[in-house]
């Protein structure tokens, strides 16, 4: 069978490209491993009548311009907000709650430093406008800015053109940040615990705010590179405004069946449990792609969204690539400690610093952030370093059910624990079920020094350790990005530098994924870059 284009992956990045491919004429199919789509942006019934977000579990960086492209409401897709947004609680009785009322927010933080009250909008407008100035970069394809050598890559006088306009766009963003550049260049490139030292002085508000520097990443919160995961989070407003992030109804799969939904309306196929063997080429050109089933479908034009190193060291058999991008390729930082614990519980947390009486209340909506205190942060990334999971591990517990009735029977309700610190490699053993378990309890048992009845609600759970997120979704070391995302791996240099457009040394071949600019993120602007990329080049003659 011919297509015009086979994306491998169906993760929510390959769904957009194939969305946009079909809408301007293009015959696409996607090839998607598991029996669903959405790969880590999904929603799996793992218990009768509880629809669990499995791997991603709230969204704000959607682009708003594919929501509305792909007429995602229309097909689906809702956001419900969560106010507040965020709720810590403190083991002496203490909690901080915040959320988008910045009066709320100020007697909140008031209760532990006047100081930083004041400070906090200030901080938070910092962020706002530094996001705003940069979150158009995300959105285009970044220029090759280094004077690598030929062999590298050879860049026609097109290319080079479309690279000084952007690289001039990209100095115009940042010649308009004024006043704010030195401090906008310390939060792209800089650690994030100075930044809030310099800013505030209460431990439970730096420490709530700096849970968000280190999610995903497996680094301390005082390295380089972690403040810019502080500004990530401030982009994006597709939870209702900027920065909030929102819980998507029916799962986070709602969002990635949505987007099959509008790719379907445009005439793209998709096969679910079929996984891609084997990136098919003749002489350095793409030709399409044989499954694990031996069945081949053929294409001039693949795009990948997978990462780079599933992509190139293991569908594209070897001496295809130049020695030099396939060194690069194994260059890529793939480090990773972030589990995932998903509950079933027959009641919710009841919280010791503010008791309920069962019902939902404001504690229970937003991100709750269990361990959060700069010292635990600290103590944390200290144990993974050794090899250890921590022994008091950093957890953001989110209870969906808080505002969505339709995914736990009635009653009933759906928590999701996003860990870290848990090494992929562990100094004594692997993760195998013991080790599991064991670090589940130990996460559990953090949550009840809160929240004691947590332990007796427990109904059903599912541990994700980092070898499972990479045996599931097809995650190398289990980074939840695709590749991990310090200054060296991002932009201009994602996934490796001369290769930010999407393209690859082999002609016809694209990532579209995650493990391209501008990174991990249900964002969908990957797949959008890919798409516009691939048009440009037009279909394959052949
Ligand atoms: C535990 C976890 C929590 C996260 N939390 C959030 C969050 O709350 N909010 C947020 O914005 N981001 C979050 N992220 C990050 C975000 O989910 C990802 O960056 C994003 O979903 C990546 O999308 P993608 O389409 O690029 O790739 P993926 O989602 O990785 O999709 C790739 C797809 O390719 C498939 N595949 C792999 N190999 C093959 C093959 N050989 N043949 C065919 N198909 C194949 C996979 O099964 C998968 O479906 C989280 C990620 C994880 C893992």
């Amino acid at each position: 069978m011919n297509y015009d284009c086979i994306i491998v992956g169906g993760g929510h990045n390959g769904l957009v490209c194939s969305a946009y491919l079909a809408r301007a004429g293009w015959k696409v199919l996607v090839l998607e491993r598991r029996p669903m789509v959405g790969g880590a942006c999904v929603t799996e019934e793992l218990w009768p009548g509880y629809r669990i977000s499995t791997a991603a579990y709230v969204v704000s960086l959607l682009l708003p311009e594919i929501e509305q492209d792909l007429e995602l409401k229309r097909h689906g897709y809702e956001v419900l907000r969560r106010v507040p947004s965020s709720f810590t609680p403190f083991e002496d009785g203490t909690y901080l709650m915040l959320g988008p009322d910045a009066a709320e927010n100020h007697r909140e933080v008031s209760k532990f430093s006047q100081r930083d009250a004041d400070a906090l909008p200030r901080y938070e407008q910092l962020l706002t406008q530094i996001a705003e100035k940069l979150e158009p970069i995300l959105s285009v394809t970044p220029p090759d800015l280094l004077p690598l050598p030929k062999q590298w890559r050879k860049r026609s006088f097109g290319k080079k053109l479309r690279d000084a306009g952007k690289a001039r766009n990209l100095y115009k963003a940042f010649e308009s940040l004024g006043d704010q550049l030195p401090e906008a260049i310390e939060l792209l490139t800089g650690a994030a615990r100075p930044i809030l030292d310099r800013w505030f002085e209460s431990d439970q508000l730096k420490g709530t705010l700096a849970t968000d520097a280190i999610i995903g990443t497996f680094q301390s919160v005082s390295s380089a590179g972690t403040a810019y995961v502080l500004l990530h989070h401030v982009m994006g407003a597709s939870g209702g405004a900027r920065g909030v992030w929102g819980y998507v109804k029916g799962g986070m799969g709602g969002l990635s069946e949505s987007i099959a939904k509008s790719a379907k309306e445009a005439g793209v196929e998709i096969r679910t449990d079929a996984a891609v063997a084997e990136i098919l080429t003749e002489s350095g050109v793409t030709t399409g792609v044989r499954l694990e089933t031996g069945e081949t479908f053929h294409a001039g034009r693949v795009a990948s969204g997978i990462d780079a190193h599933q992509t190139f060291r293991r569908l594209i058999s070897e001496g295809q690539l130049p020695e030099t991008f396939r060194a690069a390729v194994d260059r890529i930082d793939y480090s990773s400690a972030s589990m995932k614990i998903n509950l079933a519980l027959s009641e919710l947390p009841n919280f010791t610093c503010l008791p309920g009486d069962g019902s939902v209340g404001p504690q229970h909506r937003g991100t709750i952030h269990i361990n959060a205190l700069m010292q635990d942060l600290e103590d944390g990334w200290f144990d993974a370093a050794g090899g250890q999971p921590s022994r008091r591990p950093i957890v953001e517990m989110t209870i969906p059910t808080s505002v969505d009735d339709t995914i736990s029977p009635p009653g009933q309700h759906v928590a999701s624990l996003f860990v870290q610190y848990a090494p992929y490699k562990l100094a004594d053993g692997t993760w195998d079920e013991a080790t599991k378990n064991a670090f589940a309890d130990s996460c559990i048992q953090q949550i009840a020094r809160y929240a004691p009845n947590i332990t007796d609600t427990v109904l059903h759970r599912q541990i994700l350790s980092p070898l499972d997120l990479e045996r599931v979704y097809g995650l190398t070391g289990g980074n939840i990005f695709q590749g991990a995302m310090p200054l060296h791996q991002l932009f201009s240099m994602r996934p490796v530098a001369g290769w930010s457009d999407y393209r690859t040394p082999i002609s016809g071949l694209y990532l579209c994924g995650a493990a391209a600019h501008p990174g991990g993120g249900v964002m969908g602007a990957c797949g959008r870059n890919a798409a516009v990329e691939m048009l440009r080049d037009g279909k394959s003659a052949t």
